[in-house]
């Protein structure tokens, strides 16, 4: 993933990063295990997101997508093995 975080964004008025209304938890179930955990989120760091961590349940890592809109986070977790 490339970022530009000095670049302006069009999405900034509509959605308004770091001052307490983007969401900075949300829920998912672990791929692999089922098990349902809270996520933390960084909504400062972008829209859109692509990393991977670790099931602190299983300790297997996801592949997390995180996005927001309108300050509501919506993640999907996927398993790092096709
Ligand atoms: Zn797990």
């Amino acid at each position: 993933m490339v970022r530009f975080p000095d670049a302006p964004d069009p999405l900034d008025e509509a959605f308004p990063l770091g001052d307490g209304t983007a969401d900075d938890t949300a829920e998912a179930a672990c791929p692999y295990c089922g098990e349902p955990c809270e996520l933390t989120l960084d909504p400062g760091g972008g829209a859109h997101q692509e990393y991977v961590e670790d099931c602190p349940v299983c300790c297997r890592p996801w592949r997390v997508t995180a996005r927001w809109t309108d300050g509501v986070a919506a993640v999907t977790l996927e398993t790092e093995d096709e």
